[in-house]
């Protein structure tokens, strides 16, 4: 995301170690637990993953038996003093502390960052437009129609690789403002045989931004006096039909597939681990004392633990012994499986463009809000959350569901966007411009998208200098072997 531009934030939040000895109960014990914790810099690191298995608590022994009866209610959850003092708290805030409290214990960073992204009710996503210079941050699309056309020449490309079928189903997942569509379906308009074979499927869950959606793609919807006739949606753009769905599972098969995700893996939540000398264990969120949220270190191994070691079987020793920290993404990967099952069975391909690694990610996760990095904790829901996407595991999660697909990439945007004839349609594009703000702002957008660092022709003022995110931004693609391997992958 050009989100990605800002220096990394430094990461200066404070974490915190469970270290109860005997901690198969700790989670239920939180009121007695705090004055355990140990700060992760006490922590005597080790170096292998296998320490996984080595660190499970042994079965927890009953006590014996004894003749009379007595009741231990130490333990007992003892309720802080009843107090009518107004909470400050927004209501995602409540509702997180909320969860925290009725499970009885911190939750992993995971299920905070889709509580924050995408609760129902008070989610960062659901009820505003966060993208553009009002917004919260800035995405390719946004910076320039050129995107959203490149994506579209990919799309047409895999099309006629896959042998110009009369029903396409184009499934975008989290189109944001609905602009990548909007610039694809008018770029492929005089393309008429293309356009009349897509449906267009968008998987988002966020109403406000569906409402975005529906008007950047000036849809209608379908007059039709037949009743027994279900009702469409219609882009203006393209006379292509369009529906919403909150999932991809959502989306009918059994039409050849063309799936689009840019910028949708770094939504998705990220277990975090940390290595300690009783092996990897997962970072959680808890309610400290002043009631703020905090950092902890789980005890023992937590369910998302056999994620990691399932993500560090697709790695070297050398790449996970270099790391400290180490972020996994079960939904990335199940999400894979489920787009690679998709094309598998139905032909077609997916396109993967996000910022990340090609291969383990340590420790990406930040909040951006207005612009500007903030601390992950701070005010829930009011900023971005977002992590570094893993291209390998996702290569691998792809590789492991079927024989079927072909994976591709990444490549950097810089490269893909260059191979597909971004350059050629910039100078098309300058050729039109009318006016010097027309000319600086292609410019502009077409250095955020292909460069690399700071444009050197820029002579405006120094903080509002375009830096380039070519090389930042890696594009990757999954397809049905029997299309061959797609453009610009050769
Ligand atoms: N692709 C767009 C927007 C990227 S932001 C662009 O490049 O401009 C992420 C998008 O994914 C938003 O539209 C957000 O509402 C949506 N989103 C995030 N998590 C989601 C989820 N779990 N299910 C469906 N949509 C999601």
């Amino acid at each position: 995301m050009l989100r990605r531009l800002m220096v990394q934030a430094s990461n200066n939040q404070r974490c915190r170690c469970l270290l109860t000895p005997h901690s198969s109960l700790l989670f239920q014990q939180r009121s007695s637990s705090s004055s355990s914790f140990t700060s992760p810099s006490q922590i005597e690191t080790s170096t292998s993953v296998e320490q996984l298995e080595s660190s499970n608590p042994s079965p927890k022994t009953s006590p014996l038996p004894s003749s009379s009866i007595s009741v231990d209610r130490s333990g007992l959850y003892n309720p802080p003093e009843h107090s009518h003092e107004p909470s400050s708290d927004s209501e995602l805030v409540k509702h997180l502390k909320g969860i925290i409290k009725f499970r009885g214990g911190p939750i992993s960073v995971a299920e905070y960052m889709e509580e924050v992204l995408t609760n129902p009710k008070a989610g960062f996503y659901i009820n505003r437009d966060v993208f553009g210079a009002g917004g919260d941050f800035i995405t390719s699309p946004e910076v320039s129609q050129m995107f959203g056309e490149m994506i579209g020449v990919w799309a047409m490309s895999l099309w006629e690789q896959m042998g110009q079928p009369t029903r396409v189903n184009l499934i975008e997942l989290g189109p944001g403002r609905g602009t990548l569509m909007a610039d694809l379906l008018r770029g492929a308009s005089k393309f008429k045989k293309f356009t009349d074979s897509l449906n267009i499927h968008m998987v988002e869950c966020s109403p406000t931004l569906q409402k975005l959606q529906y008007d950047r793609l000036k849809c209608i919807d379908e007059d039709s006096s037949d009743v027994s006739v279900e009702k469409r949606i219609i882009s203006a753009l393209s006379r292509t039909p369009v529906s919403w769905h909150a999932t991809l599972e959502q989306v009918p098969a059994g039409s050849p597939t063309i799936i689009i995700a840019h910028e949708f893996f770094d939504a998705l939540p990220v277990h975090q681990f940390q290595r300690a000398s009783r092996g990897w264990c997962e970072k959680m969120i808890d309610v400290a004392e002043d009631s703020s949220f905090n950092f902890v270190l789980s005890p023992q191994p937590t369910p998302a633990t056999l994620f990691l070691m399932k993500r560090c079987k697709w790695a070297a020793a050398e790449e996970i012994a270099k790391l400290g920290q180490i972020e996994v993404c079960p939904k990335a990967m199940e999400l894979t499986q489920t787009i690679t099952k998709r094309i598998s069975s139905d032909g077609g391909g997916a396109l993967i463009i996000d910022y990340g690694l090609n291969g383990l990610v340590s420790d990406s996760l930040q909040a951006i809000r207005k612009h500007k990095f903030v601390d992950i904790l701070d005010n829930p829901g009011s900023a971005d959350l977002s992590a570094y996407v893993d291209f390998a595991s996702i290569r691998h999660s792809a590789e492991e569901v079927s024989e079927d697909v072909s994976v591709h990439g990444p490549i950097t945007q810089s490269q893909f966007l260059g191979s597909l004839g971004i350059n050629f349609r910039f100078e098309a594009l300058l050729e039109n411009c009318k006016t010097d703000e027309q000319e600086e702002s292609l410019m502009t957008g077409y250095w955020q998208l292909v460069g690399e660092g700071e444009a050197q022709f820029w002579e405006g003022p120094e903080e509002k200098t375009p830096i380039g995110m070519g090389t930042r931004y890696l594009a990757m693609a999954i397809v049905n072997k029997k299309q061959g391997i797609p453009v610009p992958f050769q």
